[in-house]
């Protein structure tokens, strides 16, 4: 990629190849953004659907880059993987959803977080021991915590990720399959997995009203999800009429624009789902 101005992040696609300047440019911009906590995690509520109200939050990271302004994860994940610095960064991002998460309950709000984790930290032993430490630190409880991973992660890489997902089962951590519907897992492989939680993946969901075959896949995942005791979330709700429809299909709990954009921490306790659109 051609760099201008030091912001070839701004041009960055996953798939490119990155020349040798750039590339030590970014891994030193990300080293840098590492040490100065440029990192901030930002929040989106996951609704209850029969309760009506709030059922907990997923952590999503974003940079405050010094030049370019925030840069999204989609952009800057798959590079600290390339660059051996997912594993620091994964680390960051549980320690600092645990803080924030007893700085809520400090305010008597008892609020249960998911942070998403790379294949790189589930390859990690020390993984399971890194989350306890975490929890302890700031006081959870295990329960308080969920990890997604999407589905194409937990399938493939079953002889890595089975030791983690029990160890994180045995502490009380409810593990989350991310992007149901798009890793072709069978049966047998979903119900071999100690997972708690099933999120179908954003593009049944944006099909949902218009064609028919989706409707078909979500409504037959969540019968499938719930005979092996998984609950399910439908995430990239946008419109009422997605909401009817899932709702109507007995899908669990909802998260998206329609309800709430990710936002900053400061801002999730003034949040009221009367006051959004759903
Ligand atoms: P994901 O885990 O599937 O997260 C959902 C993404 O969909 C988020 O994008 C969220 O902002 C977006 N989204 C939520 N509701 C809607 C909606 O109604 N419509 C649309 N169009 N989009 C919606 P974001 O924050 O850019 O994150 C992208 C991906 O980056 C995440 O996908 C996740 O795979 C990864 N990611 C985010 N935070 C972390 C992290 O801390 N660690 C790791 N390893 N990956 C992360
Ligand atoms: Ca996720
Ligand atoms: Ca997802
Ligand atoms: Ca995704």
């Amino acid at each position: 990629a051609k760099r201008t101005g030091g912001s070839s992040l701004a041009f960055f696609e996953p798939h490119m190849a990155i020349d040798t300047a750039d590339h030590l440019q970014l891994q030193s911009d990300l080293r840098q953004a590492l040490e100065d906590n440029q990192f901030e995690l930002y929040y989106q509520p996951k609704i209850h659907g029969r309760r009506h109200r709030m059922s907990g939050l997923e952590a999503l990271v974003r940079w405050n880059h010094p030049r370019l302004g925030i840069v999204g994860p989609d952009t800057f994940i798959p590079l600290a993987e390339r660059f051996g610095l997912i594993v620091r960064l994964g680390h960051w991002v549980i320690n600092e959803a645990c803080r924030q998460v007893a700085a809520w309950s400090a305010e008597g709000r008892h609020m249960r977080v998911a942070v998403n984790l790379s294949v790189h930290q589930l390859r990690e032993t020390s993984l399971v021991d890194s989350v306890e430490e975490a929890l302890r630190r700031y006081g959870l409880l295990g329960s308080q915590l969920i990890c997604e991973i999407t589905e194409s992660v937990a399938i493939q890489e079953r002889e890595v990720t089975t030791r983690t997902f029990e160890g994180l089962a045995r502490i009380g951590v409810h593990l989350s399959i991310d992007d149901f519907g798009t890793g072709y897992s069978s049966l047998s492989q979903l119900r071999d997995l100690p997972a708690r939680q099933l999120k179908i993946d954003r593009s049944f969901v944006k099909d949902i009203e218009s064609k028919e075959d989706a409707r078909a896949v979500v409504e037959a995942v969540i019968k499938l999800a719930h005979a092996l005791r998984l609950t399910v979330v439908a995430e990239g709700v946008e419109t009422q009429g997605q909401r009817d429809v899932l709702l109507r299909l007995g899908c669990d709990e909802l998260q998206g624009f329609f309800y709430a954009r990710p936002m900053r921490a400061n801002a999730v306790l003034g949040w009221s789902l009367d006051e959004s659109a759903g």
